[in-house]
C-alpha cells in the first residue's frame, strides 16, 4: 500500500497539476505542524539563538533570528521582503528609463565582451612570466651572475613593451566600443546589503529540508507555496563568493525565480 504522500509523489503524473500541488503543500504543512521540532513554531519560524539576534524584519515582523538578513536604507527586512521592497522601488524608475536602461545594458554587456577579448589576445601571465626569465638568464650568461638581477628588470620591461604592442595593434582592429553613462545610479537594488550571512553554524545533512520547512515551502520570490521537489535552495552570496552553507545565507526559491536572480552576482548555472 502506498502512502498518502508516495500516492501524491510518485502516483500522481503532472508536476504542474494544481491538484495535486495544493495536496502536498497541505500535507507539508500538516507535518509541519505535527513535528515535535522545538526550533519552528506555527509559522514556520525558527525559535532557535532568539536571544543572539533580537531582531525582526521591519516590514512583515518575522522573526529574523537564524534567517537572511538584508539591509536597505537602515532598514533590516527578510529576503521576501527586501526583494518586494527593491521591485516596488524600482519598478517607477525602471519603467520611466526602460529604452535607456536597455540601451546601457546592451552596450555594457558588449564592453564586458570586448574586455575579456582584449585579455586572452594578450599573452598569459605564464607566457610573460616566461619571456622576463628567458631575458634576464640570457644577461646572467652573457655578462655573469650579477647581471642576472638587472636582467629581471630588463626582462620587465621588454614584455612590457610587447604587450603594449600587441594590445595596440589588437585594439586598432577591434576598437572599443561605446558605453552610454549608466542612466540610474541609485536604483534600490544597488543599496541593499546582506548582513551576516559570513558567520554562523553550518548545516548539516539534511538541511535543505531545514531550510525548506523555515522557510515555509514558500518560494522567498513569488511567494507561492511549492511542492518540495520544485523547490531549491539557493545561496544568497553565492559560494563562488565566499558564501557558506549557513542558514542565514540560504533561502528557498522556485526553480523559476531561481533562474533569474541575480542579487549578489548570482549567476544561475543554466542560464
Ligand atoms: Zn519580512
Ligand atoms: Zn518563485
Ligand atoms: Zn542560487
Amino acid at each position: 500500500m502506498p502512502s498518502e504522500r508516495d500516492y501524491v509523489t510518485k502516483i500522481w503524473p503532472s508536476s504542474n497539476n494544481t491538484e495535486r500541488r495544493l495536496h502536498l503543500a497541505a500535507l507539508q504543512k500538516r507535518s509541519l505542524d505535527e513535528s515535535k521540532n522545538g526550533d519552528i513554531d506555527e509559522n514556520g519560524i525558527v525559535r532557535k539563538n532568539n536571544h543572539m539576534e533580537q531582531q525582526r524584519c521591519i516590514s512583515c515582523d518575522a522573526s529574523l533570528s537564524g534567517r537572511p538578513r538584508i539591509e536597505l536604507d537602515g532598514n533590516v527586512f527578510c529576503y521576501a521582503c527586501a526583494k518586494q521592497r527593491v521591485d516596488s522601488e524600482d519598478c517607477v524608475v525602471e519603467k520611466k528609463y526602460a529604452a535607456k536602461l536597455k540601451d546601457y545594458e546592451f552596450y555594457s554587456s558588449k564592453h564586458e565582451k570586448w574586455k575579456e577579448q582584449l585579455k586572452s589576445a594578450l599573452p598569459s601571465f605564464d607566457s610573460q612570466a616566461t619571456i622576463v626569465a628567458v631575458v634576464a638568464i640570457g644577461m646572467g650568461l652573457l655578462w655573469g651572475g650579477l647581471l642576472f638581477f638587472l636582467g629581471i628588470f630588463a626582462g620587465l620591461v621588454v614584455n612590457t613593451i610587447i604587450v603594449k604592442q600587441k594590445r595596440d595593434k589588437w585594439v586598432q582592429k577591434n576598437p572599443e566600443p561605446n558605453v552610454p553613462p549608466q542612466p540610474l545610479k541609485h536604483l534600490a537594488r544597488s543599496r541593499i546589503k546582506q548582513i551576516g550571512g559570513i558567520k554562523g553554524k553550518s548545516l548539516t545533512g539534511s538541511y535543505r529540508t531545514k531550510i525548506l520547512k523555515r522557510d515555509n515551502y514558500t518560494c522567498q520570490i513569488c511567494r507561492e507555496i511549492f511542492p518540495a521537489d520544485e523547490l531549491e535552495v539557493h545561496h544568497i552570496r553565492p559560494q563562488a563568493k565566499g558564501g557558506k552553507h549557513f542558514s542565514t545565507n540560504l533561502v528557498t526559491l522556485c526553480y523559476r525565480c531561481h533562474i533569474d536572480e541575480n542579487w549578489f552576482g548570482h549567476k544561475h548555472k543554466m542560464r
